[in-house]
């Protein structure tokens, strides 16, 4: 079950915002900062901010709920989906990292395309289709890292490529944002505050709103 939610309509396509984890997946779970909880909050967020911009937006989960990756996907693929952005939380041993990150897949194995197939049509349109989901992901992940530069006056750890479930055979964009760490005591008690987890939500929505 997904949620379709029409704003001013100014945009036809959609953006499907994916709040990691959810029900008995906690994901990341340090102090107060649970994962799942934080991602669905800045999520609302989110879809709140694209639709006063106009945007279509649908939501992978809007309850406490764990949903498989499969599902996640299948929101994606059932409209015409501009992006799908998937919301986490990082954490890290060294409890002074901080800051947000944004991942792509990695290009070569963003398909479930079956390999050395002998060329062909088929490969060819294959190979077409995966480049324009990468190469729209790098533009929306670009745009987005500018804007929370800009609004969150923070330090960018940069645009990286890690081979992430959600990329995994991904028929649409992805990008995957690990708003901040809660393993560090000052980004934690930041990201746990409604004020700072809405200007999350503005720098992500202004960073796809000047990708569109
Ligand atoms: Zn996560």
């Amino acid at each position: 079950m997904f949620i379709c939610a029409m704003g001013g309509a100014a945009h036809a396509d959609v953006i499907v915002i994916d709040p990691a984890h959810g029900g008995e997946d906690f994901g990341v779970r340090v102090g107060r900062a649970i994962e799942k909880d934080i991602t669905l909050q800045v999520a609302f967020y989110l879809r709140q901010k694209l639709q006063d911009g106009g945007a279509m937006v649908q939501m992978t989960r809007e309850k406490d709920k764990k949903i498989s990756i499969n599902l996640r996907q299948k929101s994606a693929n059932m409209a015409p989906t501009l992006l799908l952005v998937s919301l986490h939380l990082n954490a890290a041993f060294d409890k002074k990292q901080e800051g947000f990150e944004i991942y792509l897949g990695d290009f070569h194995k963003i398909s479930n395309g079956s390999e050395g197939a002998g060329g062909g049509q088929n490969q060819i349109l294959g190979d077409m289709l995966r480049n324009h989901i990468f190469n729209e992901g790098v533009r929306f992940a670009t745009s987005i890292e500018k804007a929370m530069i800009s609004v969150l006056g923070r330090k960018s750890r940069g645009i990286r490529q890690a081979p992430m479930p959600i990329f995994k055979g991904a028929s649409v964009p992805t990008v995957v944002i690990e708003i901040g760490f809660a393993t560090n005591p000052q980004e934690q008690e930041k990201i746990l505050t409604k004020e700072y987890q809405q200007r999350i939500a503005s720098a992500i929505a202004q960073g796809i709103n000047d990708a569109l």
